[in-house]
């Protein structure tokens, strides 16, 4: 089975990691930016509620100064039908806080009311508002209550009394809840803003204001944001309302008559923006994160490149190309470049081990010369590239004598010297050859004729004037010739040089023959 390369693996571990962190970062920034969000929602429902309160006490309470300023001028003129109509007349128009004004008696009877088509003065009062403000007999605010005329209302009363302090009566100004005014505008008319809505309820946790007007006068229970606001508390939370809806909730009470301003969003919608800031984030990240895997794939190839050609060159080790692929390699790094150096070091030996063979096949174990088979490769070699060389044929002479005279092991030493004698009058570029036998080639590159009968007469010399082992006389026949000559192959050379060297022997022996210089003719 094909094991996974390094580049794949690098490039698996690059995903897992770059897809891993990109998934932390933005799952913890989706995290981050959602809680802020809804701390934030929650905070600014929370300020609304309050300015809402707010600014609903105030109303309340400039309601009850109009009302305290105008009750001051009622005990006087309170037997002036017509001047006390005049005054809940003015009271009304004066702005348009209040949606009715009348005055009452203590026992009940209205003797005076605006607007007149409410057909109320010399009626009697029954209504609950009647009977909150004869109980309390001060400045008093009503809970809501469906009043005479069907409307759900409240009232604001402020009591009359005459010079000796007794008790007259009261003035009362009527806020119908579901018709225009100050306080619907306020309170009624929410700017419904990115979803949010506000609702108020009183201090029974009726709904008396809220954006859907079928649910006024309902009583919601088990809301704890309603539960809190009644309970006199300013804050905020995040809660599922009565229809299950999740919400951020924020909430105030109105302190001066107990009622709850709630000002709240669902969180979907709150969250909703963030879900496209997300996606929009995205869309910026994942180019991103492409190219960054389009440079760690270009990386990863750079680092392994160097370990796959070299793991590479291992599949054909055996042959010379393996070397030459392995310093091909560019190890540009640590681990690469030892491996490299490594690899060529065990090269090198094997190529060393393989050569020490390659010579044990090309040298006559006898003499350390080339043998037949060597010479026979360089001459190959010279004769392809029209090398110059001359060649000396070299033979002992009377050879067979030394043997039988002195033995075969005499002979090999005579062999030997010969050689030894050979190798100290040749340069280091001439290849010494044993043929075979006692017979001898020194191959002289670049040496022309005339030099190589020099050689080759020193060698005779040597040979007749030095002591050979054991004292026995040896001498040489020597022919010399040279190539190239015209149309002679190598083979020919040799030839020539053999002929020669038999005409030496021919001669008396111990002697120097040279090929017979050409005849050219015409
Ligand atoms: P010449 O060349 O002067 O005509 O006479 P020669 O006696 O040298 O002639 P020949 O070539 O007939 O003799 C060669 C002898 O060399 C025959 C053989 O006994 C001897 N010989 C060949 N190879 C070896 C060897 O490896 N060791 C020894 N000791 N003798 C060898
Ligand atoms: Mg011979
Ligand atoms: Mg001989």
């Amino acid at each position: 089975m094909p094991r996974i390369d390094l580049r794949r693996l690098i490039l698996l571990l690059s995903l897992a990691v770059v897809t891993l962190t990109a998934g932390n970062l933005f799952f913890a920034s989706y995290q981050t930016q959602r809680n802020f969000l809804m701390a934030q929602t929650l905070e600014a429902n929370r300020i609304y509620a309050v300015k809402l309160a707010s600014s609903t006490d105030d109303f309340f309470k400039s309601s009850q100064q109009q009302l305290a300023f105008s009750a001051n001028l009622l005990a006087p003129i309170w037997d002036q039908p017509e001047q006390l109509w005049q005054e809940v007349h003015r009271l009304r128009r004066q702005t348009n806080s209040f949606n009715s004004v009348i005055v009452i008696r203590a026992d009940g009877k209205i003797i005076a009311s605006s607007p007149l088509s409410m057909n109320l003065t010399g009626t009697f009062s029954n209504s609950e508002g009647y009977h909150q403000a004869s109980k309390a007999r001060q400045p008093f605010i009503s809970s809501p209550y469906v009043g005479a005329n069907n409307h759900l209302m409240i009232q604001i009363t402020h009591p009359v009394f005459d010079d000796h302090g007794n008790y007259l009566g009261y003035l009362g100004a009527g806020i119908y809840l579901n018709e225009p005014n100050i306080l619907h505008s306020l309170l009624g008319e929410h700017y419904y803003r990115d979803g949010s809505y506000l609702y108020v309820v009183d201090t029974k946790g009726q709904l008396i204001y809220h954006q859907d007007p079928t649910r006024i006068g309902d009583v919601i229970k088990g809301n704890p944001a309603i539960d809190a606001v009644i309970a006199g508390e300013t804050g905020s939370l995040r809660l599922h309302n009565s229809k299950g809806i999740d919400m951020l909730t924020g909430y105030a009470p109105v302190n001066r008559i107990g009622w709850g301003v709630i000002s709240q969003r669902p969180t979907d919608i709150t969250l909703e923006g963030l879900q496209r800031l997300m996606l929009e984030v995205a869309g910026y990240a994942v180019p991103l994160l492409l190219l960054s895997l389009l440079g760690i794939w270009w990386i990863s190839t750079l680092i392994t490149r160097p370990l796959w050609q070299l793991a590479n060159s291992t599949q054909h080790w055996g042959s010379s190309s393996a070397a030459q692929s392995v310093s091909k390699v560019r190890a540009w790094y640590y681990e690469a470049a030892q491996l490299k150096f490594a690899m060529q070091k065990a090269l090198m030996s094997l190529h060393q081990q393989l050569g020490r063979l390659n010579l044990e096949n090309v040298t006559d174990s006898l003499t350390g010369l080339t043998n037949r088979r060597g010479m026979q490769l360089i001459l190959k070699d010279w004769e392809s590239h029209r090398q110059q060389f001359s060649v000396l044929a070299v033979d002992i002479d009377h050879f067979k004598q030394v043997n039988d005279s002195y033995g075969h092991s005499a002979g090999d030493l005579v062999l030997q010297h010969v050689a030894q004698q050979m190798r100290r009058l040749s340069r280091e570029s001439d290849v010494l050859c044993r043929q075979g036998g006692e017979e001898f080639l020194m191959l002289l590159p670049a040496t022309p004729l005339n030099q190589a009968l020099q050689v080759a007469e020193r060698l005779r010399g040597a040979m007749a004037y030095t002591e050979s082992p054991n004292g026995i006389p040896v001498t040489v026949s020597v022919g010399v010739t040279d190539w190239p000559r015209e149309g002679e192959t190598v083979a020919q050379a040799l030839k020539e040089a053999d002929l020669a060297l038999y005409r030496a022997k021919g001669k008396g022996r111990n002697r120097v023959e040279p090929v017979p210089p050409t005849t050219t003719t015409g």
